[in-house]
């Protein structure tokens, strides 16, 4: 069984991943979260790995203190957090939100380890030099995120060539089917009701906007090395079809499961092997019958923003996730409505200062300065 180092581990899917951790008996090493030390206290104490690591220096005393009586190094900070990236494991699960996660995901691959990644926007802000770095260390991004998860399985069932597209698939999330004129009074509430699953907050709304698919599609560009126009979203309300691949000769590959995020962390840790998880069986009669349709780009303009980022390549797909990090953070704390979050990061992509060369440190440079920009237009 492989032994994982956890990032996150306090957040939706670093607590289900304790769950499958837990159910497979596999060898914890270390667990870093951001700040929440009272969730990382009975993580360690349950699950006893060698190292905690609070990312917020602000809580390390408190956190050390705690957890004096137990045989675990405590450490804070961000050099420790990166640290954790090259300990003795085999896998490295990245799931921090945010772009806080890229540093952590190309740390581990240059510390030559797998990375099993829910963490999107490593990808979406610096994927083709992210994809490069795990190449030249000979090492794989084993996507955790249900829908590319999915692709990853269906694609291993062909060879590159005989791949047409990739069928994306959407909920919708709690608006589908709705107005713009409805979206304009949604309150966050409202934004925060996902039918299908229960998320950590940013991508809730992420789902809400659609932002979240725009995301994917820009994840999955670099995961399977294809082109913005070789995959097509669609929109799919009982989430229970995950993605699919056409291939050449018409025929269309699809991953079905349950929706449970357990799954896919668990195949991500796993892989190549597969075990009885606690997704469960799925069975087709269950839901008598599911729909498909083709997004609305109209209402839903994030998708698009998300197309012309890509498209732009370079720098602009970061600035399109810094932008939308900044308004969502705003649109949670009630400062924005819901429809201003696409209108900052419309702003944001027009700006005219983009063709700095792609580095860890101009994309995390612009992010903050973005960031700043979004801020003051508010
Ligand atoms: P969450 O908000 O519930 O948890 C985030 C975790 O990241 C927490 O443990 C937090 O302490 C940690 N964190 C935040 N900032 C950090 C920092 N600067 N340094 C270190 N740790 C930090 O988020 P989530 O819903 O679990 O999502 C995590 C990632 O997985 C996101 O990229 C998201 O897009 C992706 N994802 C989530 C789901 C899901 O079902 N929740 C599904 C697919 C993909
Ligand atoms: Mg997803």
């Amino acid at each position: 069984m492989k032994s994982v180092c956890l990032l996150g581990s306090t957040g939706s899917i670093g607590v289900q991943a304790l769950d499958v951790i837990k159910a497979l008996n596999i060898n914890l090493l270390a667990i870093a979260a951001n700040e929440n030390i009272a969730l990382l206290e009975r993580q360690a104490r349950e699950f006893k790995p060698s190292v905690v690591c609070v990312r917020n220096e602000k809580y390390y005393s408190k956190l050390k203190e705690n957890l004096k009586d137990c045989n675990v190094s405590v450490v804070a900070g961000e050099d420790e957090l990166l640290n954790l990236c090259s300990v003795n494991c085999d896998i490295v699960l990245n799931a921090i939100v945010g772009v806080a996660g890229l540093k952590p995901t190309v740390c581990a691959l240059q510390n030559k380890k797998n990375v099993a990644l829910a963490n999107k926007e490593s990808l979406v802000v610096a994927g083709e030099m992210v994809m490069n770095i795990a190449k030249k260390n000979g090492c794989e991004v084993i996507p955790v995120d249900s829908e590319h998860s999915a692709i990853f399985q269906c694609i291993k069932l062909g060879r590159p060539f005989e791949v047409k597209k990739i069928i994306l698939t959407a909920s919708g999330g709690p608006f589908f089917g709705k107005t713009r004129k409805f979206l304009e009074n949604v309150s966050v509430c409202d934004a925060l009701k996902h039918p299908n699953w229960s998320m950590g907050k940013k991508i809730t709304i992420d789902s809400a906007t659609m932002m979240n698919k725009g995301l994917e599609l820009i994840e999955a560009v670099w995961l399977f090395n294809k082109k913005p126009q070789d995959i097509k979203i669609v929109v799919h309300p009982q989430s229970v079809l995950h993605s699919a691949v056409e291939y050449v000769d018409g025929s269309v590959i699809a991953h079905f499961s349950k929706p449970n995020m357990r799954l896919a962390i668990q195949y991500a840790l796993t892989y190549p092997n597969r075990l009885p998880s606690l997704a469960g069986s799925f069975s087709f009669e269950d839901y008598g019958s599911i729909s498909f349709f083709e997004p609305d780009y109209y209402t839903f303009s994030c998708l698009k923003l998300c197309e012309l980022a890509i498209k732009k390549g370079g720098l602009y797909p970061a600035v399109l996730n810094a932008a939308n990090e900044k308004a969502v953070e705003l649109f949670l704390k009630g400062r924005i409505k819901f429809l201003d979050i696409e209108k900052l990061v419309k702003r944001a992509i027009e700006m005219e200062h983009i063709n700095k060369n792609l580095t860890i440190e101009s994309v995390l440079e612009l992010d903050c300065l973005v960031k700043k920009f979004v801020e003051g237009l508010c």
